[in-house]
């Protein structure tokens, strides 16, 4: 599709039908991203305000929870240090007594995997959504990209086809969107998947890093020649963005620049790279804190990333403890946007799976398959050998009896029928001696990649 049409009539009139304001947050935030740090502060904290009212006022726990009354606001945005931390451990524990169910447009539920190993249901409203995609389009904005312009999504998850899936690849191709899945990626597969981008002709490439590197070096053995498509930025989320990856993908697209965005499913639209390398923190939507042992740290410290989302008023994201980590910048850049700057250090990264056929699965396939079942509080998945697989699992009562055999027929589907499933209950599964948890652990995977 045209699309200066895409632009200017199908997404506006699909968002507003979704019942969502995100063209009009657009055009706001593309001012406001000029405007000096201390007014950004001053409606962070108009924000604030009226997220602790909805917070203490219209959810049942919250005032419990954060010790304070139900008539106490912040002065200040120090006083924001005066409420607790929340865990994902908090948010599941009191989630129903946590959700505003009197939003506007009606409190969302969503169930994510999250980043240190224990999976969570929240809600969101339709407000929070739409500036999340907001902020998205003014980042692509910044490298020359307008909404409506030919975007590729490589994700690893599996693309199964319901008829809800059916419905959403007649959307995407309606607003130049193409859905690709690196699922299947193998160096037999890799072919056809870059003859659909070759078709397709994106302006960008938008995924996670592992799977676009994977995908490009196998491009690059196989003799394809990546740098003949249109491809102008290429869009890195999701996982940490390691500096290897970026030489391989940017070069195999011709020297087009690669750029990292963080953020989650929970703790929103936080940060994006800008054309000057620095991480803007999203700050009209989000406060972010860098926090060790309780306190904030000082300029130059590691902390771990704690987010107040400041427009999601179904469910309050107050000082949500994000499991990164990440240090805060007094940095001014020289783009000339006041949103504040920060370094993101350590974040989520998920391994590959390679089975005996040759096929490269993203780790997401199989979290898919373990975060859904009821009960399962922790999981980690070590490939131990290329057709032996250990699942190690912490599991509550709520686990239902034939959680096993789920997991074993999910896997089995996922990765075909030769490969050993072997399923461990444990008490407790520890993260790695960096702090940091890992769901996918191979060294298969890792071995085979020093020899691509
Ligand atoms: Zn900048």
């Amino acid at each position: 599709m045209w699309p200066p049409f895409v632009r200017h009539i199908l997404l506006p009139v699909h968002e507003r039908l979704m019942g969502r304001a995100t063209f009009c947050y657009w055009r706001e935030l593309e001012q406001t991203q000029w405007w000096p740090l201390e007014r950004l502060r001053e409606r962070q904290l108009v924000k604030l305000r009226d997220l602790v009212s909805m917070a203490l006022k219209q959810t049942s726990a919250y005032a419990r929870l954060a010790g304070v009354d139900a008539s106490w606001r912040p002065e200040t945005l120090d006083d924001l240090q005066r409420l607790p931390l929340l865990d994902k451990a908090t948010i599941s524990a009191h989630r129903e007594d946590l959700v505003n169910r009197g939003v506007l447009g009606g409190a969302i539920r969503y169930n994510t995997g999250g980043s240190s190993g224990e999976p969570l249901i929240f809600y969101f409203d339709k407000r929070r959504q739409a500036y999340d995609k907001a902020a998205r389009m003014r980042t692509h904005e910044w490298f020359g990209i307008p909404p409506g312009d030919r975007e590729a999504y490589i994700w690893g998850s599996p693309v199964e086809l319901s008829r809800q899936d059916r419905m959403k690849i007649l959307r995407d191709s309606l607003t130049n969107e193409l859905l690709l899945s690196a699922f299947d990626l193998s160096e037999k597969s890799a072919g056809s998947f870059i003859e659909q981008l070759q078709r397709f002709g994106p302006d960008c490439i938008f995924g996670y890093p592992s799977c676009i590197a994977l995908m490009c070096q196998f491009a690059g053995k196989a003799g394809y020649d990546l740098t003949n498509l249109p491809v102008r930025v290429v869009f890195s989320t999701a996982e940490v963005l390691y500096d290897h990856q970026k030489e391989i993908i940017s070069e195999a697209f011709g020297g087009v620049p690669v750029v990292n965005g963080y953020g989650s499913r929970e703790g929103g639209f936080i940060a994006h790279e800008c054309p000057e390398g620095r991480m803007h923190i999203t700050s009209e939507n989000v406060i972010v804190e860098f926090i060790k042992d309780g306190r904030p740290v000082c300029l130059g410290e590691d902390g771990e990333i704690v987010v107040t989302h400041l427009d999601n008023h179904a469910m309050p994201f107050i000082r949500y403890r994000t499991g990164d980590i990440g240090q805060p910048s007094d940095e001014t850049c020289p783009c000339g946007r006041g949103l504040e700057v920060m370094k993101v250090l350590k974040g989520r990264s998920t391994d590959f799976i390679v089975i005996p056929d040759g096929r490269w699965v993203h780790g997401l396939a199989l979290i898919y398959v373990i975060r859904d079942i009821p009960g399962v509080q922790q999981y980690q998945i070590v490939q131990e050998d290329v057709d032996a697989i250990l699942v190690r699992l912490v599991c509550s009562e709520a686990f239902p009896p034939d959680g096993h055999n789920r997991i074993r027929d999910g896997i089995a589907k996922r990765l075909g029928e030769n490969v050993r499933v072997t399923i461990e209950d444990v008490d407790l599964i520890k993260g790695d001696p960096s702090g940091k948890f890992r769901y996918v652990i191979s060294e298969v995977a890792k071995q085979r990649q020093a020899l691509l």
